[in-house]
């Protein structure tokens, strides 16, 4: 039996409400249950908590009724098909799953109900659906007019480019050869356009529908502070953001970037008095499912973790999200925080950003192995980040308009809530940069220490040493003092005009650099209390 996009979507509203008790669809899911439970290929583009397991379970049980048979939904997480398969079961709906966690028996039951037509939906984990067996299983059921749909979700693991990529979605390709005229829904919480682009290409979908979703998630306050003292900062936001009038401290995660530091960070906050927990790729499962379930059924726990941790995690009163380290670039920071507020109540999402990690991801790319091309895309990815950080205008509008999203300022993010004082730094960067030049052209690499010295004519013995006072740039930078230096120095590296490099961290200029040197780029710094005096000075009165 075929359907009508008209039908289906009545058939769907209906399922809506006697099966998952909903009495209207939300946004663009009435859309998408129309044109997919009809037959059509879907690209869905929603944010986290948007509401994307109904847009293929209601066109799973809307064509499992219609006779067309069984739905299979990929899924790479196996936390969540345990949760979506057991929520289905108790809706009354044939569900099941397939993967690492059942016994050869168990599985062949499930293989058992499927071929018998008993399911309507299926979930099953990427590396187990192309296995030749299983393939062979589809196709039979296919040849029998016995497969519905299929589902892709998390669907951005295709794309290398992102933090989650898993080399078998690229072989889910062999669905559309294998099962040609079954519809396919791929969806997604990432949506820039390069992922995007990856999704269609390697899962063939040139001829789906997209629909995106608004990726704007307005409940969430984005804060991006400097790195002054990192954990004493962060100390003072939860004290001053999350505490509860008796003293107890709202849930919230901490990212950091490696192992050693969530032993650290979280090892200070508990002496600090707060109920904090360490969770990463080198403790055992066992720890880490006790601290992860810790984390989803105690109250005020504080999760400290590197990015191991959070997809599928489904906790709604999650009250802020708190970086330590900088993300990779804007996806990740978008996704990491969206693990905020999915309640849709008020919460933070607080970053700590400083010279050193723009150093270590710049580092991290450069020693990736990784060929030109590919580090020239992550060098982009890490930009825009960088530029979102730096960023004196509304970090909402930024977010959104990096996703493809055209939006107001947004009056919830630390520059609309105070817009920050800005100085014009462009002749102060002319000067740091005219200075590296001049010390790379007296033969040696520096670090960033010693430019400084020179700049601010600081006599120092390595100074003398080189006889450095007689450059030049020898003392041309005395009206501004360290911290503002390390600052310009830090917005010159984050926009590549400046690389550091190597064992003693020294500074070189790029060609990036030159507009800047030719004062075609201006450059404009926030203005920060401690280094405001000698900023002032700076300005053209
Ligand atoms: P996503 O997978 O996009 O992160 P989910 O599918 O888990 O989102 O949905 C998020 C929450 O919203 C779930 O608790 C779900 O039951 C609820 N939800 C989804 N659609 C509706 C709707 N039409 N009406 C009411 N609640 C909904
Ligand atoms: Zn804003």
């Amino acid at each position: 039996m075929t359907l009508t996009p008209a039908q289906a979507l009545a058939e769907g509203r209906r399922v809506l409400a006697e099966v998952f008790g909903y009495a209207d669809f939300r946004g663009q899911q009435a859309d998408i249950v129309a044109h997919v439970a009809a037959g059509g290929d879907a690209l869905v583009l929603m944010p986290t908590g948007g509401g994307k397991s109904l847009c293929y379970q209601i066109p799973a049980i809307v064509r499992q009724r219609a006779g067309l048979g069984v739905t299979l939904v990929v899924s790479p997480l196996i936390a969540l098909m345990h949760d979506q398969v057991g929520a289905l079961r108790e809706a009354g709906v044939e569900a099941a799953f397939l993967n690492s966690t059942l016994a050869p028996e168990e599985a062949a039951a499930v293989e058992q109900r499927l071929m018998r037509g008993e399911l309507t939906l299926l979930y099953a984990a990427p590396e187990r659906i192309v296995t030749p067996r299983f393939l062979a299983r589809l196709q039979a059921l296919h040849a029998a007019g016995r497969l519905a749909l299929l589902a892709i979700d998390e669907a951005h693991c295709v794309s290398q480019w992102g933090h989650d990529f898993r080399p078998e979605y690229r072989e889910l390709a062999v669905l559309a050869e294998r099962c040609p005229g079954v519809p396919r829904i791929a969806l997604t919480a990432t949506a820039d356009a390069l992922t995007r682009e990856d999704i269609v290409t390697h899962l063939r979908l040139q001829g789906a529908r997209t629909f995106v979703a608004s990726f704007d998630r307005p409940n969430i306050r984005y804060t991006i502070v400097e790195k002054d003292h990192a954990l004493r900062q962060l100390l003072r936001f939860v004290a001053d953001e999350h505490t509860l009038p008796d003293g107890r401290h709202e849930a919230g995660i901490v990212y950091c970037a490696s192992r050693r530091k969530v032993e650290e960070v979280a090892a200070r906050l508990q002496a600090a008095g707060l109920r904090a927990l360490p969770y990463h790729a080198g403790l055992d499962a066992a720890t880490r499912q006790r601290h992860q379930d810790r984390f989803l059924r105690e109250e005020g726990l504080v999760m400290v973790a590197t990015i191991a941790f959070g997809m599928g995690i489904d906790k709604p009163d999650v009250r802020f999200v708190a970086h330590l380290d900088l993300p990779k670039n804007i996806e990740g920071y978008y996704q990491e925080t969206g693990r905020a507020g999915r309640d849709g109540e008020p919460a933070n999402a607080w970053m700590a950003y400083g010279l050193q990690d723009v150093v270590q991801q710049r580092r991290l790319i450069d020693d990736s192995g990784a060929d030109e091309a590919f580090k020239r895309v992550l060098r982009a990815k890490l930009e825009a980040l960088l530029a979102l950080a730096e960023s004196t205008g509304c970090r909402r509008q930024q977010l959104l308009a990096y996703f493809g999203e055209a939006s107001p300022p947004c009056g919830n993010c630390d520059n609309c809530l105070q817009p920050p004082q800005t100085w014009d730094a462009t002749e102060a960067a002319r000067k740091l940069l005219s200075c590296i030049y001049r010390l790379q052209q007296s033969g040696a690499a520096f670090g960033a220490g010693h430019v400084i010295d020179v700049l601010r004519g600081q006599a120092t013995d390595k100074v003398r040493a080189h006889g450095h006072e007689r450059l030049s740039t020898w003392a041309i930078g005395r009206e501004l003092d360290e911290a503002t230096w390390r600052r310009v120095l830090r917005q010159l590296v984050a926009r590549g005009a400046v690389q550091v490099a190597g064992e003693f961290h020294t500074l070189h200029l790029t060609p990036a650099a030159r507009p800047i040197l030719r004062g075609e780029q201006p450059l404009h710094l926030r203005v920060v209390a401690e280094g405001r005096r000698a900023e002032r000075a700076a300005r053209p009165a």
